[in-house]
């Protein structure tokens, strides 16, 4: 499949946007690490990464990100977040001390799998992605305990664990497509760019 050459940003405040970076680059997408609210206007898309929610929302404020991000939700265009960037996304977190952009209809719980099983691998279905099941990567991951309003779930662990979820241009994955070698979910969202186009 191929994709109109898009502008991707990817929030790279903290955490693992370098790995965003490669696997976007590997398909041919133009890379901007946005490390200040001015360069989100030239972006068709936003990745938010993994790394650690409570210093990514402490940076999104100490840097005015905040209502920048927020609008940029608000735009319409895609924004992702992958672990600690879809706690960021979320509308309701337990256990993070000051808000994050809180645009999506999803109740989150940090660190839901417990300190035994810090991280783990399950191959999963998930909704618009054909082909194989898809080897989710999870590091200390948080579990979506509720989708609500606009929001749905798109992805689930064998028990029902909700893990991944869609609302309008936002998604939210508990798990980290940039660290393994299968594209599919990044090609997913990119359709979602194209989808506005
Ligand atoms: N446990 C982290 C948090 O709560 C998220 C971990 C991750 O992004 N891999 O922020």
């Amino acid at each position: 499949m191929t994709y109109v050459r898009k502008t991707v940003g990817v929030l790279a405040l903290q955490g693992d946007f370098r790995e965003h970076r490669e696997m976007l680059e590997a398909l041919g997408q133009d890379v901007v690490e946005v490390r200040k609210a001015a360069q989100l206007g030239a972006l068709d898309a936003l990745i938010i990464p993994g790394g650690e929610s409570t210093t990514i929302a402490r940076l999104i404020i100490s840097n005015g990100f905040q209502q920048p991000l927020r609008d940029f939700c608000a735009s319409g265009r895609p924004v992702w977040g992958t672990c600690a960037g879809a706690i960021l996304l979320a509308c309701e977190v337990d256990n993070l001390d000051r808000p994050g952009i809180e645009t999506m209809d999803i109740a989150i719980r940090r660190n839901a799998f417990g300190r035994q099983v810090d991280s783990f691998e399950a191959a999963l279905r998930f909704e618009g992605v054909p082909g194989e099941p898809f080897r989710a990567v999870f590091i200390r991951a948080p579990l979506i305990e509720r989708v609500y309003g606009r929001a749905r779930a798109i992805c689930t662990l064998d028990d029902g664990t909700i893990v991944a979820a869609r609302q309008d241009n936002l998604l939210a994955t508990s798990f980290h497509p940039e660290l393994t070698g299968d594209e599919r979910i990044h090609q997913y969202f990119l359709a979602m760019a194209g989808e506005g186009a």
